[in-house]
């Protein structure tokens, strides 16, 4: 309704939050990526881990345990993670630092 309302008022197109997010990341090659990881954070479900239905951390003798996967899977039968964590890869990170002038000379102070 707000972006109806400024689309009025200004007469410029108001993109939704999917475009402008598409949009974001075509002009900054930032895209994210999203890691599955334990809901109580012991560890990141990568390398060895990444197809482990339950966390194997172990806090002294006792095992964290808890679910990768929701009970219910998505409708395509995808199952979906209780929890994750996003990250940006390094090298679109740096070349928006340089593409940035204020940024850019900071960086080679
Ligand atoms: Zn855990």
């Amino acid at each position: 309704m707000h972006a109806a309302v400024l689309e009025k008022a200004t007469g410029t197109r108001i993109l939704s939050l999917y475009l402008a997010n598409k949009l974001s990341i075509s002009l900054t090659e930032l895209t994210p990526i999203r890691t599955d990881i334990c809901p109580a954070s012991c560890i990141a479900y990568t390398g060895c881990y990444e197809n482990s239905d339950t966390c194997p951390y172990l806090l002294g003798n006792t095992l964290c345990g808890k679910s990768h996967y929701k009970p219910q899977a998505t409708s395509s039968g995808k199952r979906k993670p209780y929890a994750q964590v996003m990250t940006l890869p390094i090298i679109p990170k740096i070349k928006a630092l340089y593409a940035n002038a204020e940024t850019s000379t900071l960086l080679r102070q």
